[in-house]
């Protein structure tokens, strides 16, 4: 070997597979072939690297097409008892440097990533000894004096502390909730009562956040038992429930649920309470092992494909001196934390719960995770568990814009922790007109049952907004009802609707209300917030047509340009290109140019000659005016001639379809609960302003309404920010391939 020898990086799975595990190895390897970097896989984890031999083989640009969408991973994993033992470690080494790797992407669960720790920290001596054995030789042990890695963590469980998710936790929610789903139905045809129990030793956030998104009556999590007596706890709320018009009742019990005691609360003492003290017919469902399945979510795969890019970048930075890092997600963005750090303070939550230090637990957690868990106990709640206020508030809710899913959830979240604070809750029918008309009705408890996992909006939406001759009915209509507050659910329309009732509130008092708006769009392109409701869920969509379409293309060399929703805004068709794997995407942002069209085309031709099959751009419908994706398509077909056929896919209002995602309904639920929280302060201050609620940098974010103008490009309707647009490098990164010569050059 000489000095100019590319830099190598081993990437390997380890432990449980995880959905999105794929999306991770194909990142790292794209990103390291970018880079001018060499990359081998190592195929069924740490066992691959003691065994060496055809399990540790190079990976190349092809090796990793067409496993975006599929779940768990095609490298392999395993448990390896091997590589606790030092002997199993120093043939590993030795079986790497085979290779000249001294560079590991390790993505697998804490136990991988303390063996990956343990084995950077003893390669020195392992190289020496494999010296002192004539197992390599000196210069050898010289060229490569340590081992660099960094870590993902592949963990359905959401175990890990130091990144927000794990890869895999997202797509086990959507089998959870699909699953609870399924269960409600056949649950409340019977007015039966289930326990589902799902996976999470030590971690219930895949309890808690599927009994959020599920809509469920109970939960059992491992950090925060429940208080003694909770049995007949338990059973009061399921009463109270039904009294109030529930047909189905569940409780979701995390695998690794215990009492204040420490006693494991099993499925089915939790079904013989039930039967015993209900008097229902309790069924019990253990999901297992579907949680792991299936295809990974949209999340999954956009998330691992930038910890994989990210990880390259680590591990190629990284010195001999470097401490090793944890790629992590915190607020959307990736984090880095020194590795260790994170394993020691998950095994530090761990030994809380086993010591019953349950509020230490739950600090480590963090404080969204306890937030949405007492969000959970007061939706639960049939009765209100807030005296009510003297003077009773009225509260109404109020969909604008187009449909986004996860409307319903927001609006049954909001109107059961309303009702929890003791205020009334109306639902306005049919948006402004509704409100002009009168269409106005109380919505209690049992109304909005069912509402969680429910497509479209019960209440109705329209992107009518109050027009000028309008105002004094809309005021009129406030007065009339007694509109106390008001939540407007919905996107770019509901805003401007919003800001108008501000601007004109000196003109007519009756707008003098406190008033917020809930991010509620596909689009994404509202400000004050990083997501809004509703645009995961079309992201599932819009990637899940893109599976199919990828699948319908393999009989023939064809390019395939889709167009997504969006309007002006580009986050769809960014997103789905991240996670579906697109070739090329065409945004309104960066604009289409005659030239960029030309150097398109020419890659285009040239990647089929070399073999490709299928070439997927997507382009936001408002990308270009005239580049319309009509046009791009006899442009490429004309261009294409015999080398490949080019087709076109319009998704259309599918993308405003299909049930709100487990991500969605528990967006939705967390700023429904915040929104109820602002307009109650305001009330019982008795002042009124006007805010839009958001996540920014993860956080629940409040601005003033008054500030909407500055902090949006009025004529194509989206933010003047827009955080997303940071990742177009990265889908460059995964979707062209460098000339062979780069390969193995540059670094
Ligand atoms: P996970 O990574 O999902 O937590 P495990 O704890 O089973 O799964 O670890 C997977 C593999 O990682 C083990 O089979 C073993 O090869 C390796 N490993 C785990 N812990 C250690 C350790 N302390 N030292 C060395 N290797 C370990």
């Amino acid at each position: 070997m000489t000095s100019l020898q590319p830099k190598s990086i081993g990437v390997l799975t380890s432990g449980g597979d995880a959905q999105g595990m794929n999306a991770a190895v194909r990142a790292v390897a794209r990103a390291a072939l970018h880079r001018g970097a060499a990359v081998h896989a190592i195929y069924e984890g740490y066992q691959g690297m003691v065994d060496g031999g055809d399990r540790i083989r190079p990976l190349s640009w092809d090796d990793v097409g067409s496993i975006l969408h599929r779940g768990g991973t095609v490298i392999g994993t395993a448990r390896c008892p091997a590589f606790r033992e030092r002997d199993g470690r120093r043939r590993a080494a030795r079986n790497l440097l085979r290779h000249g790797i001294d560079r590991l992407v390790v993505i697998g669960g804490d136990g991988s990533l303390t063996g990956a720790d343990t084995f950077r920290r003893e390669w020195p001596e392992l190289l020496a000894e494999l010296v002192q054995r004539n197992e390599i030789d000196e210069s050898t042990a010289r060229r490569h004096p340590a081992l660099m890695i960094a870590g993902l963590v592949g963990s359905i469980d959401n175990d890990m502390v130091g990144t927000d998710m794990t890869i895999g936790a997202d797509s086990a929610l959507h089998r959870i909730v699909e699953a609870i789903d399924a269960i409600t139905s056949t649950a409340a045809s019977h007015q039966r009562s289930f326990v589902v129990e799902v996976m999470g030793r030590h971690c219930g956030y895949l309890a808690l956040m599927s009994a959020i998104a599920g809509g469920t009556d109970y939960v059992l999590i491992p950090e925060n038992p429940p208080s003694d007596g909770w049995e007949e706890r338990m059973c009061e709320l399921l009463r109270n429930g039904r009294a109030a018009g529930r047909r189905d009742s569940i409780v979701v019990v995390a695998e690794g649920a215990q009492d204040r005691a420490g006693n494991p609360i099993g499925c089915d003492y939790v079904r013989q309470v039930l039967e015993e003290r209900l008097g229902e017919d309790t069924r019990v469902t253990i999901l297992g092992h579907v949680q792991r399945g299936g295809t990974p979510s949209v999340f999954d795969r956009w998330m691992s494909t930038l910890l994989g890019y990210a990880a390259v970048e680590e591990v190629l930075a990284a010195t001999p001196d470097s401490e090793p890092q944890l790629i992590g997600i915190r607020y959307n963005r990736i984090q880095q934390v020194p590795l260790m750090q994170c394993v020691e303070q998950t095994h530090t939550v761990a030994r809380m719960i086993a010591e019953r230090d349950y509020a230490g637990a739950m600090a480590l957690r963090g404080g969204s995770f306890t937030e949405m868990f007492q969000v959970f106990n007061r939706m639960a709640e049939a009765l209100p568990s807030v005296t009510p206020p003297v003077r009773p508030r009225r509260l109404a809710i109020i969909h604008a814009g187009g449909l986004a899913p996860g409307m319903n959830t927001a609006a049954r979240a909001a109107v059961r922790l309303g009702l929890d604070r003791g205020h009334t809750l109306l639902g306005v029918r049919g948006s402004f007109q509704g409100l002009i008309d009168g269409r106005i009705e109380e919505l209690g408890w049992g109304d909005v049952e069912g509402w969680t996992g429910l497509g479209g909006a019960e209440l109705g939406t329209s992107r009518q907004i109050p027009t000028v001759e309008q105002l004094y009915a809309v005021g009129r209509a406030l007065e009339n009802h007694r509109i106390d507050g008001l939540l407007i659910i919905g996107g770019w329309m509901a805003y401007r609707a919003a800001h108008y009732l501000l601007s004109e509130r000196d003109r007519y008092p009756a707008f003098k209300i406190p008033m917020i708006c809930l991010p509620a769009t596909i689009d994404n392109n509202v400000p004050g917030s990083e997501l809004s409701v509703g645009a995961d869920t079309a992201l599932n969509v819009i990637v899940e047509g893109l599976d199919r379409i990828k699948q319908s293309a393999m009989a023939a060399r064809r390019c395939f340009v889709v167009e997504t929703m969006g309007r002006y805004c580009g986050y769809l068709a960014l997103m789905s290109g991240l996670a579906g794997g697109a070739e090329r995407v065409y945004l309104h942002e960066e604009g289409v140019t005659l030239k960029d069209l030309q150097a398109d085309v020419e890659r285009m031709v040239e990647s089929f000659r070399g073999g490709r099959r299928l070439y997927l751009t997507i382009r936001g419908e408002y990308a270009n005016p005239r580049y319309t994706t009509d046009f791009l398509c006899r442009l490429f077909e004309e261009e294409g001639h015999e080398l490949f056929d080019v087709r076109q896919a319009v998704l259309g209002h599918t993308q405003q379809g299909g049930n709100p995602s487990p991500y969605d309904r528990i967006l939705a639920t967390r700023l429904a609960a915040r929104s109820i929280d602002f307009l109650t302060q305001q009330l019982e201050r008795g002042s009124a302003e006007s805010v839009f609620i958001g996540l920014v940098e993860g956080k629940v974010t409040l601005v003033p309404l008054k500030q909407m103008p500055d902090m949006v490009d009025w004529a194509f309707r989206r933010p003047k920010e827009q955080w997303w647009l940071a990742l177009r490098p990265v889908v460059q990164t995964m979707a062209r391939q460098p000339p062979p010569a780069d390969i193995g050059g540059s670094i």
